[in-house]
């Protein structure tokens, strides 16, 4: 790595990541690149990079997907780091080998400890070690035999879910409630977890009835210091994909949250972990269980920002850098609340992308708001990618002052040429279950389903 030249990120990722990646580049005056693919060609935010190079056709598999180009392409435009934002190869361990091997840092953990912690199998197992609670069930791959399967499953209790161990993306999961599925289940759960993530491995737990999806952001250097940075609650899902978040999360015990977080933070200094990282849980009846680790940024982390004051992004980069992290536990505080609403081209109804030309926009603005986003009048939005094109974030001093906040800006929005979900969003908002704060994974789903039996009636 160039030691006293200006060194350079290469943004090897899209959209509101990229820019926010380009931003922080910026601060903390770096020179910073970008890979595009020929749909984000002429995208406004390129413009704000110091140089940008084409990685080839829309089509995610031939350009961000593609490791072999996006590292010839960091090359060519002498790139030092790679920030892969979240998606994409954000996450690929062989994406993390070929950049050492290429003799550039990659903003995040280590490939090895990127491979144990995408297994979910072998994560549990490091969280179970680590003290971290994790949901009821083997931190084992679950055994071929039937009469195994089932002593495994009545150990646990039903209803039982297996899940993939390279699973991701919310696939790959079946609920079992009785006995007389088990079989079948675990037959076609390994078929798609060998089709889906090419690992027919499976594992079992319980599966919980109404839980809450909390979570806890952490940064750690690798001068063996770890902070865990607060708690998100992204509750509000529609199938698995989480649509509104916020943090703190609401009417928890603040004892129990800032104990799993010294447990998430210090599991991280056990597994030699380096980057920014998520640990994900599901809440029920008071008590936490680990599902996963997210490796990377999240789409959420501007809420643990607008809380802790903190520029997570920035801080990834300090620590990839090697940059000892100046901040202790004890200086962390954490003041007020803030809600983010992801805003995605799609009809509000019927969920549908919505790709095409941005004509006019006015986005909000006011006390307490930021809007994270890479459209512009003029801008498009490709068919080829995520349909998220803004996040929406509103603090206050409190959750109603938040929420009010939030309330004014979606109000106040405005994006023509496509369709959004902000009508939706407004709805949320003002919905009494949503608005009380501590609403279940499936609340969001059971609401939509009834608005639907309203209109139908
Ligand atoms: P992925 O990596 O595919 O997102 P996760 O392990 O994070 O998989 O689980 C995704 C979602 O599936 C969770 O947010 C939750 O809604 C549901 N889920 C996973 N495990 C359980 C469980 N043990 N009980 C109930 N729901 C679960």
């Amino acid at each position: 790595m160039k030691a006293t030249s200006r060194q350079t990120v290469f943004v090897a990722n899209r959209g509101e990541i990229a820019l926010r990646i380009i931003r922080a580049c910026r601060r903390l005056g770096l020179r910073v690149v970008c890979g595009y693919s020929e749909a984000d060609r002429g995208a406004p935010y390129l413009a704000l990079a110091d140089d940008s190079i084409c990685l080839g056709p829309a089509a995610a598999n031939k350009s961000y997907l593609n490791i072999a180009a996006v590292i010839q392409a960091a090359r060519l435009l002498d790139a030092d780091l790679i920030h892969p934002g979240y998606g994409f190869l954000s996450e690929n361990a062989a994406f993390a080998e070929a950049v050492q091997a290429a003799g550039m840092t990659l903003i995040g953990p280590k490939a090895e400890v990127m491979r144990r912690m995408g297994d979910k199998v072998e994560a549990k197992a490091a969280m179970i070690a680590a003290g971290v609670p994790c949901v009821p069930g083997p931190d084992r791959v679950l055994p071929h035999d039937p009469e195994d399967i089932a002593r495994i499953a009545e150990d646990i209790g039903y209803p039982v879910i297996l899940k993939a161990a390279g699973g991701g993306g919310g696939r790959g999961m079946r609920i079992v409630h009785e006995e007389c599925e088990l079989a079948d289940a675990s037959m076609l759960t390994r078929q798609e977890a060998q089709r889906f993530f090419g690992n027919p491995d499976v594992y079992m737990e319980k599966f919980l009835g109404r839980p809450r999806h909390v979570e806890i952001q952490i940064i750690a250097d690798s001068h063996g210091q770890a902070l865990w940075l607060g708690d998100r609650d992204c509750s509000m899902q529609r199938r698995h994909q989480k649509l509104i978040e916020e943090a703190p999360a609401p009417g928890i015990d603040r004892a129990l949250i800032a104990e799993i977080g010294a447990r998430c933070a210090r599991s991280c200094v056990d597994i030699g972990y380096v980057g920014a990282g998520t640990f994900e849980f599901l809440y029920e009846d008071g008590q936490f269980y680990f599902i996963e680790m997210n490796t990377r940024i999240q789409v959420e982390h501007p809420v643990t920002e607008m809380v802790t004051g903190l520029d997570i992004v920035a801080l990834q980069i300090d620590v990839a850098r090697g940059e000892k992290l100046t901040l202790s536990q004890d200086d962390l505080r954490t003041e007020g609340h803030a809600v983010e609403c992801r805003i995605n081209a799609e009809d509000p109804e019927s969920f549908a992308p919505s790709p095409g030309r941005v004509n006019a926009l006015h986005l909000a603005g006011g006390p307490g708001i930021r809007v994270d986003t890479h459209m512009e009048a003029g801008a498009e939005v490709p068919a080829s990618y995520d349909s998220m094109i803004a996040k929406v974030i509103a603090y206050g001093a409190d959750r109603s002052e938040a929420l009010a906040r939030a309330r004014a800006a979606l109000e106040e929005m405005r994006i023509e040429g496509v369709k959004t979900n902000i009508p939706l969003h407004r709805e949320l908002l003002a919905e009494d279950g949503f608005a009380a704060g501590g609403v279940s994974i499936h609340h969001l789903e059971h609401w939509l389903k009834t608005r639907e039996g309203q209109e139908n009636a």
